[in-house]
């Protein structure tokens, strides 16, 4: 019987919701290029409950004990004496989220010679050194598409937010202000902006798809070309490298994942070749920019904001300089974890452990490494 870690983030100060602001949830029947919703023999949650908290167990408990497996839930992932650290010695399956990433580094992994999974509740595997988990043919899977529209509602939201000065101005609200000189001396229309994707994957594309009806110019830069036929449709700008796409665009939106090609791409360098004033939303990891040239580009002006959900490490420690920097938009990383994405990926780690335990082939969609290699979506959406 196998031993399975799972890492999740803490549950509400509070403790766990009594009501759900809302009581379902809408149904969606597949992803926009056809792939099918993850699909597990069956689940024991609701659809809509808080899963991807200590105590909402990714709704796995029942199902792993139900087989004879052991499931040990924690938020303690960090530190010498972390609950994944003592457990890790025999655990046969460890499972996190992107959210609250139990960092799989080359160290733990050789110190867990049991390890035969490492699963992403979610999409975005970076936080496991995947060179090792290939050289210790450790199976490495994700739930692709469970959370990418959920991505790209919040890159919109926070477009938006930055472009029209949403959050200084609601926080002249609470401060009981009426000061809409102060509200709108940095606020624009998006209208006839030019924004411009690095990547054009799931979430990259479904952003330009929910940009396209706010009559703004859309440029792309990816390794390889959308097809012509949705070139065409959306009136796209394919760019052949990122700063031939951000010298002209008023907007970037990042949406490419973490790997040796895009960490710290956005630095100092390429910050300086953006049109003075820009904007920057980073949903894709914190490490693909430059902390602290952001934040010298926000203080000088070059940038007019920046937000995003991804920061390293996560949790940020409290003296993080994004936090305190000006113009800025960000959250904790929560765009891929709202209710609605919960019930998908949790349902997909759920189809994935099943797979696993009944000896079925987990699918090419889900798999990142397999037997020694990169593999499925992994095989294209990383390098080497
Ligand atoms: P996809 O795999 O659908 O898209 C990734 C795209 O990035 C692909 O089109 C790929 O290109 C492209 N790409 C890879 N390397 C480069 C590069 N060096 N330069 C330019 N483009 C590149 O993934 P998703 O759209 O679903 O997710 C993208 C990323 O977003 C994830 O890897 C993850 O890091 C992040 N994410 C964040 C979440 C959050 O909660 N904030 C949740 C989900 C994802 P090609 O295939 O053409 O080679």
């Amino acid at each position: 019987m196998a031993k399975i870690i799972c890492v999740l983030y803490d549950d509400p100060i509070d403790g766990m919701p009594k009501i759900y602001a809302r009581d379902d949830l809408p149904k969606v029947e597949t992803y926009a290029d056809g792939q099918k919703l993850p699909t597990p023999n069956g689940i024991d949650f609701q659809p809509g409950e808080l899963l991807g908290s200590v105590s909402g167990e990714l709704g796995l408990r029942k199902y792993l004990e139900g087989h004879g497996h052991e499931l040990i839930v924690t938020s303690s992932k960090d530190g010498e004496d972390s609950v994944l650290d003592r457990e890790l010695h025999d655990a046969e399956i460890v499972i996190s989220q992107p959210f609250w990433p139990a960092y799989m580094t080359a160290e733990r992994i050789s110190k867990a010679p049991k390890l035969k999974m490492i699963v992403t509740a979610g999409i975005g595997s970076d936080h496991t050194d995947l060179a090792a988990a290939s050289n210790h043919n450790i199976t490495v899977a994700e739930v692709t598409y469970c959370n990418s529209i959920s991505v790209a509602e919040h890159v919109v939201m926070m477009i938006l937010g930055l472009v029209r000065n949403y959050i200084p101005s609601y926080q002249w609200v609470i401060k009981d202000g009426w000061n809409i000189a102060d509200c709108v001396a940095r606020s624009y229309d998006v209208e006839g902006m030019h924004v411009g994707t690095v990547a054009a994957g799931r979430i990259g594309l479904a952003v330009l798809r929910r940009l396209k009806p706010f009559d703004m110019h859309l440029h792309y830069f990816d390794r390889h070309r959308l097809p012509v036929s949705v070139e065409q449709e959306l009136n796209l700008h394919w760019h052949p490298n990122v700063e031939d796409m951000v010298k002209v665009c008023d907007v970037v939106t990042i949406n490419c994942p973490l790997h040796h090609e895009t960490e710290n791409l956005f630095d100092a360098a390429l910050l300086g070749k953006m049109k003075r004033g820009a904007y920057i939303v980073n949903t894709a990891r914190g490490k693909i920019v430059d902390r602290d040239a952001v934040v010298a580009a926000l203080e000088s002006g070059q940038l007019a904001g920046y937000a995003g959900d991804v920061w390293y490490p996560q949790p940020a420690p409290v003296d993080h300089p994004w936090r305190k920097m000006p113009h800025h938009g960000m959250t904790p990383h929560i765009s891929g974890t709202s209710l609605s994405a919960q019930a998908r990926y949790a349902a997909g780690t759920r189809e994935i452990l099943e797979c696993y335990f009944e000896g079925r082939p987990i699918r090419d969609e889900y798999l990142i490494v397999d037997k020694g290699g990169l593999a499925g979506v992994g095989a294209r959406s990383y390098s080497k």
